[in-house]
């Protein structure tokens, strides 16, 4: 059996996809699993789940050691051979824990995962982006964590046959407890889904000039603006939410827009695999341009204002 989990909808759904191909090339069934959230079963089921397992627990907020609890049950009912773990904060925590109980081998961040010679494959990006790992696993059962948008999901199949099963699984007591969760603070950006995104380096000599990037997400009617790490993390003219690479959002837009940006790997990795890459530097020579589909070389502040209005007229 091949066994996602996700505590992100979207993200469970992309897993489904790469567990469906694993499932038809090993002969196995695909088994998806939603603590608590029933409402979702259906989706997964239209999505290439064969078994949507819905465990019914008084466990609403996560919380590592009950969700591993759980999952472990789960497991050792069905003696599954592969788990696809959704790579966000939760699930690493999670995949780690559940390793460790069922005394398995656990690869995380996975951009590929595939068969070779028999043995599940994974691939995975080290040292700050500069090498590919290649990993097999040998022994069972195997646990990869695959971040979002390393895949998409299947599109909805409404005739896919499969069966929705509730599960009471109300874990030992253990011995902590949550008290009170607070939210990070958002603007409420939500770069990983945006379709066209202009991006800000340290190019940029002040925050107010941020303006020029904003002027041409909106006339490019993305509206959604990103960063490199210098510019939210060092800085603070954005918010965390606009940061992308390794260490930020991982993003898929149709068009990303490159601004004053040079290019460094951490940074390249969140946003390689746009469809169409645009850079704007001053520095014929930057990294930047290795990735770009289109460059232009030049200064940013004369560059921008003329492409906002060379566009403009064309679109309105
Ligand atoms: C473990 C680790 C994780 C990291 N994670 C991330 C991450 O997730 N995301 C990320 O972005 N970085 C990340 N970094 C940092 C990364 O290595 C780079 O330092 C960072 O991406 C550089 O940001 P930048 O391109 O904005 O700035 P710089 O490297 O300073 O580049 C600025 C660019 O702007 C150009 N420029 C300057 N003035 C103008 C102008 N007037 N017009 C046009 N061009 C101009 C310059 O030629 C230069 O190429 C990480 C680093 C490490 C070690």
């Amino acid at each position: 059996m091949v066994l996602v989990y996700s505590d992100d909808k979207k993200l469970a759904l992309e897993l489904l996809n790469k567990a469906s191909e694993l499932g038809k090339e090993l002969h196995k069934r695909v088994i998806a699993v939603t603590i608590g959230h029933e409402e979702y079963s259906t989706e997964y089921l239209e999505c290439g789940a064969d078994l949507v397992i819905v465990a019914e627990t008084s466990q609403h907020q996560f919380k590592a050691e009950e969700y591993t609890s759980i999952l472990e049950n789960i497991m050792k009912e069905h003696r599954n051979e592969i788990i696809l773990i959704g790579s966000n904060k939760n699930g690493k925590e999670l995949a780690a824990r559940l390793a460790a109980k069922l005394d398995a081998g656990c690869v995380m961040d996975c951009t590929k995962v595939y068969v070779q010679d028999q043995k599940l494959t994974t691939e995975r990006i080290v040292y700050s982006g500069n090498a590919i790992a290649v990993e097999q696993f040998t022994s069972l059962p195997q646990i990869v964590t695959i971040p979002s948008k390393v895949f998409d999901p299947l599109p909805k199949n409404p005739h896919h046959k499969g069966e929705i099963v509730k599960k009471k699984i109300d874990g030992e007591p253990f011995p902590s407890k949550i008290l009170n969760v607070q939210e990070t603070k958002s603007e409420g950006v939500n770069v990983e889904d945006a379709q066209i995104i202009v991006s800000c380096g340290r190019g940029f000599k002040k925050k107010e000039d941020i303006r020029l990037v904003n002027e041409l997400a909106d006339i490019l009617k993305g509206r959604t603006v990103g960063c490199s790490r210098p510019i939210a993390a060092d800085l603070k003219w954005l918010s965390e939410d606009h940061w992308i690479g390794l260490s930020g959002h991982k993003v898929k837009p149709k068009l990303y827009v490159a601004c004053g940006i040079s290019g460094q790997i951490q940074h390249i990795a969140g946003m390689r695999d746009s469809g169409v890459i645009v850079a704007i530097n001053k520095d014929p020579e930057a990294l930047i341009f290795k990735s770009a589909d289109y460059g232009i070389v030049g200064d940013l502040y004369e560059i921008l204002p003329k492409l906002t209005n060379a566009i403009k007229g064309k679109i309105s």
